[in-house]
């Protein structure tokens, strides 16, 4: 697998990507195409956005978004969980921030992906750890830093928008908002057809099954165990080829990843 916090060119395409059409354009607009043309966003006298904080639900295709957009725009990416991140020596978590930020630099057009970014960038209250409080300030830092145009974009991803620091969703930083909402049963038709054609295998026509009340608040990630299920319920019963009856099944062992969904509203 790869390393954590290293860029590479994802091999993700839009095509993996089912449903969240108003999302995609909104990500193509704020990233890809700064990347492919940079002049564009001058020639009106505006700059593009530094960034994009993508919010919802888990398991509803944040990282796989941030993938699709590098990839999409042959650039490279850099993911960090921002956990991760913080549980380092004194001092040594921001010498780490310091260090993605250098390496994007040297691997221009550059994706950043922070995911979990709640925890790396919570709101500086006054009981907020010092070591946090400097990680904050160092993001800040580095992303004021990049107002010159590098080429180097970034995307966040968290369940809880409100925990974030506020600073960080001023212009020149996080400014745009996105909501990557739990599906509907049309899009998780959509969804499952997008899995079905990574996988190659299975009729594209069982993704109709998404429409149903079993499949109810699935998410991404719940309609990829559909499938793998399903696909272990046909082998169970012999089956020469994955049929409906194993993804009725399958969707009848599944609970819902996304419990209480107003915890994740707008
Ligand atoms: P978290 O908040 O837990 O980090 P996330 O929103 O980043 O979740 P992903 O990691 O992108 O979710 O999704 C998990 C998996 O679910 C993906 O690898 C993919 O297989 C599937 N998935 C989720 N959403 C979609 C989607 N819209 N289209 C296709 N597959 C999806």
């Amino acid at each position: 697998s790869k390393r954590e916090g290293f860029a590479t060119v994802p091999d993700t395409t839009w095509r993996d990507v089912g449903a969240l059409a108003n999302v995609r354009e909104e990500l193509e607009m704020a990233i890809c195409e700064p990347i492919k043309d940079p002049q564009k966003f001058a020639n009106y006298g505006i700059s593009a956005p530094t960034g994009v904080l993508l919010w919802g639900p888990p398991g509803c295709g944040k990282t796989l978004l941030a993938k699709a957009v590098a990839a999409e725009s042959k650039a490279n990416f850099i993911s960090v969980k921002g956990p991760e991140l913080l549980n380092k020596y004194v001092g040594e978590s921001e010498r780490a921030l310091r260090q993605i930020f250098l390496r994007a630099r040297s691997s221009v057009p550059c994706v950043i992906f922070f995911d979990e970014f709640d925890a790396l960038v919570p709101k500086r209250s006054t009981d907020l750890h010092e070591a946090s409080a400097r990680v904050v300030n160092t993001l800040l830092t580095e992303l004021d830093g990049l107002s010159e145009r590098e080429g180097i974009y970034l995307i966040a991803a968290t369940n809880r928008p409100e925990m974030i620091d506020e600073a960080m969703m001023r212009p020149g930083r996080l400014e745009t908002l996105l909501y990557v909402e739990l599906p509907k049963p049309e899009e998780r038709v959509d969804i499952l057809k997008a899995l079905i054609r990574q996988r190659g295998v299975i009729d594209v026509e069982l993704a109709e099954i998404g429409r149903r009340d079993e499949c109810k608040d699935f998410s991404g990630a719940d309609l990829e165990s559909l499938l793998r299920k399903a696909g272990q319920h046909a082998l169970r019963r012999r089956a020469a080829k994955i049929e409906e009856v194993d993804f009725v099944e399958a969707a009848r062992n599944i609970k819902p990843s996304v419990g209480d969904i107003r915890k994740y509203e707008k």
